[in-house]
């Protein structure tokens, strides 16, 4: 088999190539109709046929793997230690299935899961599954504001929470940010369920906060059964963050999402039953729901939930987890490796990662320096995955299940089965020669796993993403790229205003937005600046409304603390600007819009761009004395 043929097929035959890795799990009921693109851009896939997602990742193993991992927890921020086989994963789920069903949790019921890395919290996503209720799982780093604004679009009947995460050694209370975020919230969930860890102290509301320990030993012997589902049915909404301030809610289906991560586990990561796949992103990222939660699980692989950094106790421990589990199969982001490079290279060999396959890297842009760096110090090969929330799969990458394309520094790879990927230029909307740059485009329908819509906006869905590219209904991933002359994909960056912070996608308007909350401040502008640590950093522009409250050097930085805290406490400290300059007018053209790219560029030591549509030259001298050093 070859990449570009299997490709190729993919896109000629997309009936014939997606019925075959529907095979790839369990069906109660078969589908009647491979595809349904008669609605487009609306796709649907599988239909008729009925299927779970927690039956598929657990019960489906239970004969062969019963006794085998499935759930690896390690948390060395609380030194706990717990490995569930399939057989008592399957029982913990169902005593959460319970839990939520008697709390009147049903199918098409939302649970909002606001959790720090424990079992509990895949626990909670696979008993969702289980009963057909939709999960909402919300970043346990986002705090109340953002946290809010989730819970008011989600609705949901519970929330699903815990006393405190811990990071770096530090506990983080995750209670009271629930508590402000319900009590901002218009939406009022009739429940909340609390995994007690005792790491901070918990109040519970009398009437609405629930002990899960407590009914856990209620619901001990619980036997849920499987709710089956119709394919198109709603798995889970995960908001991502957008041009607007509003995140949006990327909504999955049941069936093409399960074949579609069947189907890359088989092509893309390669992982056996009864191996071990360790990713070390979050739970509250697409990749957490895709390769921690449900991808392993659905190819029989034990997943290894890791609570805490790369650096503690060492900067070995992510490759003794990988020595001691045998880990096959390893998932992160380019920023912890870029963590890790701070460290001493010893640290890469001192444990055994031949078991290791591949290590993929994803969520951001792999730079060259930082691929070679990990690729030599570890001796194993190094996989670039371009993706992103909506897709959830790689769109580009190599597929060695497939062929083993050598991979290209720089370069994610080619363009994966199922996606018709084009070049497309902005204006025009034609394709783009080799080499030429051009908007990362995908003509319909989107295969597989792809998200179906903008949860409760249809509408949303198709102007955010299929009206950008003048004269045809493409999906526009809002990335610039180029193609070389044997199909190696290389991304350039956004052509919209989100930024990339150490792998976590930010709206520069959220952040905007929760500045100007600030009753210092008039208006800001939020632009994303290279950072040799995290990709992108995002720095403030703020004109105040009395621009002589910080005429003092002491006033400006204490003015500077208060944003931040501002925006920590609203949206949490990864939305945290690195730096808040103050000057008296932004750079706008004349018809007000605020040419951001320039503020980036100076922050960036470029050339600022065609400035003839500028209101005032001034306003960029501004800028670049703030961020002139000296
Ligand atoms: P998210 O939805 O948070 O995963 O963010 C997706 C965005 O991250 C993409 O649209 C890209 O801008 C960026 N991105 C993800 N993976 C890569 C990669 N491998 N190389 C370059 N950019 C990436």
């Amino acid at each position: 088999m070859d990449l570009s043929s299997v490709h190729r097929r993919s896109i000629e035959d997309r009936e014939g190539f997606w019925a075959e890795q529907a095979a790839l799990i369990d069906w109660h009921k078969p589908f009647d109709k491979v595809l349904d693109f008669t609605n487009p851009p609306f796709t649907r896939w599988f239909v008729g046929g009925e299927t779970n997602l927690c039956h598929n990742a657990i019960d489906r193993h239970l004969a062969t793997l019963g006794d085998r991992p499935a759930l690896i927890f390690v948390s060395t921020e609380t030194g706990e230690e717990r490995i569930l086989t399939f057989a008592e994963l399957h029982r913990e789920v169902m005593r959460m299935a319970a839990i939520m069903q008697a709390q009147g949790v049903g199918k098409g019921d939302r649970v909002l899961i606001y959790m720090p890395m424990i079992p509990e919290a895949a626990i909670a996503m696979y008993a969702c599954a289980r009963i057909g209720a939709i999960h909402s799982v919300v970043f346990g780093g986002f705090a109340s504001h953002s946290l809010a604004t989730r819970i008011d679009d989600a609705t949901p009947k519970l929330i699903v929470s815990a006393d405190a995460g811990s990071r770096a050694g530090k506990v983080v209370p995750y209670k009271p940010l629930l508590d402000e975020a319900i009590a901002l919230a218009a939406h009022k969930p009739a429940r909340v369920l609390l995994v007690d860890r005792k790491l901070a102290p918990m109040d519970l509301v009398a009437g609405r906060d629930l002990d899960y320990a407590t009914l856990r030993a209620a619901h001990f012997d619980a036997q849920v059964p499987v709710t089956w589902l119709e394919s198109n049915e709603i798995s889970y909404t995960l908001y991502t963050s957008g041009t607007t301030g509003k995140p949006k809610g990327v909504q999955r289906d049941v069936g093409g999402y399960a074949v579609a991560l069947a189907a890359s586990m088989k092509y893309i990561y390669c992982g056996n039953p009864g191996e071990t796949y360790f990713s070390s992103s979050d739970i509250g990222w697409v990749v957490g729901h895709s390769y921690i939660v449900y991808g392993p699980l659905l190819a029989g692989m034990a997943t290894i939930m890791y609570e805490g950094t790369p650096v503690r106790p060492d900067a070995g421990i992510l490759w003794q987890l990988v020595e001691r589990f045998k880990v096959t199969v390893m998932f992160s982001a380019p920023t912890a490796i870029r963590v890790l490079k701070k460290q001493d290279p010893a640290w890469l060999t001192r444990y055994d990662t031949s078991s290791l396959r591949a290590l993929f890297l994803a969520g951001e842009p792999l730079d060259e320096p930082t691929a070679k760096w990990i690729a030599e110090g570890l001796g194993r090969p190094v996989i670039d995955n371009y993706w992103q929330t909506e897709t959830g799969w790689p769109i580009l990458t190599v597929a060695h299940g497939i062929e083993k394309t050598p991979t290209r520094f720089g370069s994610p790879g080619m363009a994966m089965y199922g996606y018709d990927v084009r070049l497309l230029h902005e204006q025009t909307g034609e394709e783009v020669g080799v080499n030429e740059k051009g908007v990362v485009a995908i003509v319909p329908p989107l295969p597989p796993g792809c998200m179906q819509t903008v949860w409760r906006d249809d509408r949303r869905f198709v102007d955010t993403y299929f009206t950008s590219i003048p004269g045809r209904q493409v999906y526009s991933t809002f990335d610039w790229g180029i193609r070389d002359a044997d199909g190696y994909y290389f991304i350039l960056g956004r052509t919209d205003d989100v930024i990339n912070v150490a792998g976590h996608r930010l709206g520069t308007r959220e952040i905007e937005e929760s500045i100007s909350s600030h009753p210092a401040v008039a208006e800001c502008a939020v632009v994303g600046v290279a950072d040799q640590l995290k990709g992108q950093v995002a720095i403030a522009f703020a004109v105040l409304k009395d621009a002589g409250s910080v005429a003092a050097a002491d006033q400006r930085l204490a003015l500077e603390g208060e944003i931040m805290r501002t925006v920590d406490r609203q949206l949490g400290a990864v939305a945290r600007p690195g730096r808040v300059h103050f000057v008296t007018v932004l750079p706008k053209t004349r018809s007000g819009k605020v040419l951001r790219r320039s503020i980036q560029a100076l922050c960036e030591g470029r050339d600022p761009g065609d400035l003839t549509t500028i209101e005032d030259p001034a306003a960029l001298d501004q800028v670049r004395s703030a961020v002139t050093p000296g």
